[in-house]
């Protein structure tokens, strides 16, 4: 016991506590991923071991075309990486490069009752949207909970959105430690301030899968005809109306693009400015602020090495924890050949 204290205390690096997070490439990063999740990416880098996936497996659910997939994996690399993931700082891998992470969704399979998915806030909301309803998309938050905690990761930064499912990550280690002892830790998560962002139909959430989004790397016109498009306050309709800006999702989104966004707020509720005034200068303040990353990203996209260099350095990094956590849940399951003692 005292030597492991000794080999911590000499390695601070394995002081820090894990972290991990995914993001599914199956579409260009928004506005809601980042003020959602990837602000928070980006700054735990400093003080937590780091690791990100590309959920290319959970990606499936909504994306058939494999030529595509893989042009969205290659592109959400370049995305988080000109969002300021620094590889060396971080683990950024693509989950599909590291099958255990499917194993050990399969064992915990075996432990989550149905009825538990069958529950999940986010599976019916995605059953409304139309997608199709396969036993992936139903066991969506197994696999993430696999993905998390193979890490033994302990934080997990992640939109308002992914709360119901940290809380699910959190039952299936309870349920899976009871049946076999203390493997996992229960992962925490970890918000920004932003609140679940809304689409641009005003109405429910920015996602990928719900085509509503402002794509943070979009060209300038993209970004300015999307937020022109961007539905306000339903009940403004004469410029000269009193606008509500609690109920605008234009005014909400000011507040993260510059430090007046109570006076533009005031300008709505007094009609003294018009929704047109208000969402073209959000569509220049989010093109201004992106516009550096924009940059980072072109420059970045100019090496084809770049994105499998990072994967298989990202890979490489979380190799021995992953075999490590397989090794031990197969022991403790009893599959597999006998560790040695
Ligand atoms: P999407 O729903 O667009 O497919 P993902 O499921 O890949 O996005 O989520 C990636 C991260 O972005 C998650 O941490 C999620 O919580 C966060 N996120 C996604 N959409 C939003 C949103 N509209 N508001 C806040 N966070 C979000």
């Amino acid at each position: 016991m005292s030597q492991t204290l000794d080999a911590r205390h000499a390695s601070p690096q394995a002081l820090r506590e894990r972290v991990f997070s995914g993001i599914q490439p199956s579409g260009a990063s928004h506005l809601g991923n980042y003020l959602g999740a990837q602000v928070n990416y980006v700054a735990m880098q400093d003080d937590f071991e780091t690791i990100y996936g590309i959920v290319d497996y959970h990606a499936l659910t909504t994306v058939h075309d494999g030529a595509e997939l893989r042009r969205l994996t290659h592109e959400m690399v370049l995305d988080l990486l000109a969002v300021g993931l620094d590889p060396v700082r971080c683990a950024l891998i693509r989950q599909s490069d590291l099958p255990e992470h499917a194993e050990l969704a399969w064992i915990f399979n075996t432990v989550v009752p149905v009825s538990w998915l069958e529950r999940s806030p986010t599976y019916k909301e995605k059953r409304q949207q139309g997608i199709e309803n396969s036993m992936g998309l139903l066991d969506y938050p197994v696999l993430q909970a696999a993905d998390i905690v193979i890490y033994k990761a302990t934080r997990v930064p992640v939109g308002k959105d992914q709360a119901a499912h940290l809380e699910l990550s959190r039952e299936i280690v309870r349920a899976f430690n009871r049946r076999y002892g203390p493997v996992f830790p229960e992962p925490e998560p970890v918000f920004t301030e932003a609140p679940v962002v809304l689409g641009t139909d005003g109405a429910s959430k920015m996602s990928k899968s719900a085509n509503n989004t402002i794509p943070i790397f979009a060209e300038p016109d993209e970004i300015r005809r999307l937020v022109m498009s961007m539905v306000t306050d339903p009940l403004r309709i004469r410029r000269t109306d009193p606008g509500r800006p609690e109920l605008c999702n234009v005014c909400r989104l000011h507040r993260y693009f510059g430090s007046d966004y109570l006076q533009i707020q005031d300008g709505e509720r007094t009609a003294r400015t018009g929704c047109v005034d208000t969402k073209g200068l959000l569509a220049e303040r989010i093109i201004e602020f992106f516009r550096p990353m924009r940059e980072e990203r072109a420059r970045l996209a100019a090496d084809p090495a770049v994105v499998e260099q990072t994967l298989a350095a990202g890979a490489a990094k979380i190799r021995p924890i992953l075999e490590t956590t397989t090794a031990e849940v197969r022991e403790a399951v009893g599959i597999g050949r006998r560790r040695e003692v």
